[in-house]
């Protein structure tokens, strides 16, 4: 997209307001465990895990893995391929993956299915944004911060060939005029 423009979707305020609201939830839900190993998906949850992860009030750890479902822009490619795998063995351990946005649904159901055969505890899901619209396979999350129509969204870790990645709120790219 050459010539776009910006259009504030979900402002810094309500961003902060609902990753605490969604932190308290999953402090509760995981009050009774050991640990929980939180799974971030490079690049584009990073953002949203740092600020997830000060805000829960249990024992935590943070992972990383990254996957890669687009080839570059915003052109849709029909599989998911991992790029770099976490160091932590989750044998045993409650897995709680987090996403920055989830789309068709093809990556979170990917992942979902891989660390499932690493015998976790559990494995649970947890999204900034999904797109209701654009689902292809219905992967199940447990935890979901907001509801977006189908427009290719930045900000707050996402971006658009590198670019917008780290502006405060969530924006939506419209081509200009
Ligand atoms: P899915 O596998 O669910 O189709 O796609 C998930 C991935 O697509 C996300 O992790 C993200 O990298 C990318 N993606 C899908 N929609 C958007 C969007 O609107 N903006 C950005 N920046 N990335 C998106």
């Amino acid at each position: 997209m050459e010539d776009y423009e910006l259009e504030i979707l979900i402002s810094e305020a309500d961003i902060e307001r609902r990753v605490g609201e969604l932190a308290q939830q999953i402090s509760r839900d995981y009050a009774d465990e050991d640990e929980l190993v939180l799974v971030g998906v490079l690049k584009g949850a990073f953002v949203f895990l740092a600020d997830l992860s000060r805000k829960l009030s249990i024992p935590r750890v943070i992972e990383f893995i990254a996957v890669s479902s687009y080839e570059e822009g915003s052109t849709a490619s029909n599989s998911v391929r991992l790029v770099m795998d976490m160091r932590e063995n989750i044998e045993g351990k409650q897995v709680l993956i987090v996403e920055d946005i989830v789309d068709t649904g093809r990556t979170l159901h990917f992942l979902v299915e891989l660390l499932s055969t690493r015998n976790p505890k559990s494995v649970k899901t947890c999204a900034l944004v999904r797109k209701p619209d654009r689902t292809e396979i219905d992967a199940t999350l447990d935890y979901l911060g907001f509801e977006i129509p189908d427009v290719w969204v930045v900000g707050y870790g996402l971006d658009y060939d590198e670019q917008n990645r780290t502006l405060p709120h969530i924006a939506a790219m419209k081509p200009k005029g």
